[in-house]
């Protein structure tokens, strides 16, 4: 048998050699395959590639690409690609977001299918991974226009999801909003009340309470856990935040429950720094209500916030980090001023948030470090915890959707570091995470035969 490391080499040059110009997708897939040499020495049967494991991680089960033709405002055609990448259902069905962004292409999308597997495995929760989107744009974009849209992409979509093989919810352009007009209709054609086929659903039709909070709360819950690890706690620390969509806005809205104070927001123009914390009913007005943009909050605001254009969160000196806008918007260069400014732990709200040469040097430098795939796993959590209420048709209590957030979130902490542990890596939570999401997925493979 081959050295694990040269496995792991010749997997990592086949993937690069078969996916060309897919470097997000090409990031992923690395990062994971790192961590992986233990697991490999201690289960070879993971790595014997004659089993071909590895390689069918690695390959979607199925990719979809359509057309998504739409009608603007003024009466002029646009065209858009939707993209669903259903990557792995060995768990359960295909669970996983709809991006709709301009930087959405089939590498972003398999970059962002990829990660849900391991992520949605460490949930516990019988769910398989997926995602998807579109290059399409909504910024600027009047609300008949968005529906228009939504109604051509589900026109394509609707044949390849259901509540038992795959379930989209939002991410990135993504929201409420768009969710009702998808689901809308899906009804529609289908002519079947199925609420099980998309999660972030309204509460009044079939959504969970708390789905909308679950993300930014998780990854609040799970810096917190990584904290009393070290014997600190959230209460009177200072915070930076990225992004003020979803993830960025309820991120904020548990720090300030637990006491920290979040001094920072951002958006694709610049970021927000409110000596004072962030006075969160004025940003949510702005961004969930105007949909407007950051730059305005400091000038509604007074004499506490400033905008700085083209700036990054991470020049301001905090305890702690949550990047919760975008793919590799944390750099080297970023993880060096965090560090000087006295960062003690950084929590993924965000999909890949932090480059690799980052999440080095915070490791190098003690930083506690929660990966995407660990820290932000509580909406995903919770859009299963939507799935379990469809099936049954009922409806829990918000208190009862926190809880269980809060518990599945302490779980995902305990398994990332129990198997860092166990993998000679202690602390370092992207291994254990890595490797325990690996392992649950793998051993369903094994078990069911060549698929
Ligand atoms: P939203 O669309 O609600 O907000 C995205 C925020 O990030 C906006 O402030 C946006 O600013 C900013 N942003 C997006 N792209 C860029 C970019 N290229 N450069 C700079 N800023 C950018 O998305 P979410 O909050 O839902 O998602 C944020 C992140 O969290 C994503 O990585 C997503 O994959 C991840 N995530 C989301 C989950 C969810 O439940 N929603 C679950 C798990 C992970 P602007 O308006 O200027 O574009």
């Amino acid at each position: 048998m081959k050295d694990p490391k040269d496995r792991l080499d010749d997997l990592r040059v086949d993937v690069e050699r078969r996916n060309p110009a897919q470097p997000e997708f090409h990031q992923a897939v690395r990062e994971v395959l790192d961590t992986l040499a233990p697991v490999f020495a201690a289960r070879p049967e993971y790595a014997d590639p004659a089993v071909a494991l590895v390689e069918r991680l690695l390959e979607p089960e199925r990719q979809i690409v359509f057309r998504v033709p739409w009608t603007d405002d003024r009466g002029r055609v646009h065209v858009n690609r939707g993209y669903r990448v259903e990557f792995n259902s060995a768990l359960g069905p295909f669970k996983g977001g709809l991006r709709f962004h301009p930087s959405v292409d089939i590498g972003v999308v398999k970059f962002l299918g990829f990660e849900q597997v391991f992520k949605n495995a460490l949930t516990g929760l019988g769910i398989g991974g997926g995602k998807g989107g579109s290059d399409f744009d909504p910024h600027g974009r009047s609300d008949a226009e968005v529906m228009r849209f939504c109604q051509s992409f589900m026109t394509e979509l609707y044949r390849h999801i259901g509540e038992h093989t795959d379930v989209p919810a939002g991410d990135i352009g993504v929201g409420g909003r768009e969710i009702g007009y998808l689901f809308g209709q899906y009804r529609r054609i289908t002519n079947r009340w199925e609420a099980g086929v998309l999660t972030g659903k309204g509460v009044g039709w079939g959504g969970s309470a708390i789905r909308p909070e679950a993300t930014g709360y998780g990854s609040v819950l799970f810096a917190a856990e990584m904290l009393a690890v070290r014997g600190t706690v959230l209460d009177g620390l200072t915070a930076v935040v990225s992004g003020s969509g979803n993830v960025a806005l309820y991120t904020i809205e548990k720090l300030q429950q637990l006491g920290a104070n979040p001094l920072t927001a951002s958006d694709s123009q610049g970021y927000v720094i409110d000596d004072k914390g962030i006075d969160l009913a004025l940003l949510r007005q702005i961004k969930e209500v105007e949909r407007g943009r950051v730059s305005e909050y400091a000038q509604r605001r007074g004499g506490s916030a400033r905008f700085i254009p083209g700036g990054r969160v991470w020049e301001v000196p905090a305890d702690v980090a949550f990047p919760s806008a975008t793919q590799n918007e944390l750099t080297e260069a970023d993880a060096l001023a965090l560090v000087r400014g006295g960062v003690q732990a950084v929590s993924e709200g965000a999909n890949m948030p932090t480059t690799p040469a980052a999440v080095r040097f915070f490791q190098q430098s003690g930083i506690a470090f929660g990966p995407g795939k660990a820290a932000n796993a509580g909406g995903v959590a919770v859009s299963a915890l939507e799935m379990a209420q469809n099936a049954g048709r009922v409806s829990w209590t918000a208190q009862r959707v926190e809880d269980e957030l809060a518990s599945i979130m302490r779980s995902i902490h305990a398994v990332a570091h129990e198997t860092a542990a166990r993998y000679d890596a202690p602390g370092d939570y992207v291994t254990g995470a890595n490797i325990a999401g690996f392992e649950r997925v793998a051993d369903a493979l094994l078990a069911q035969g060549v698929i």
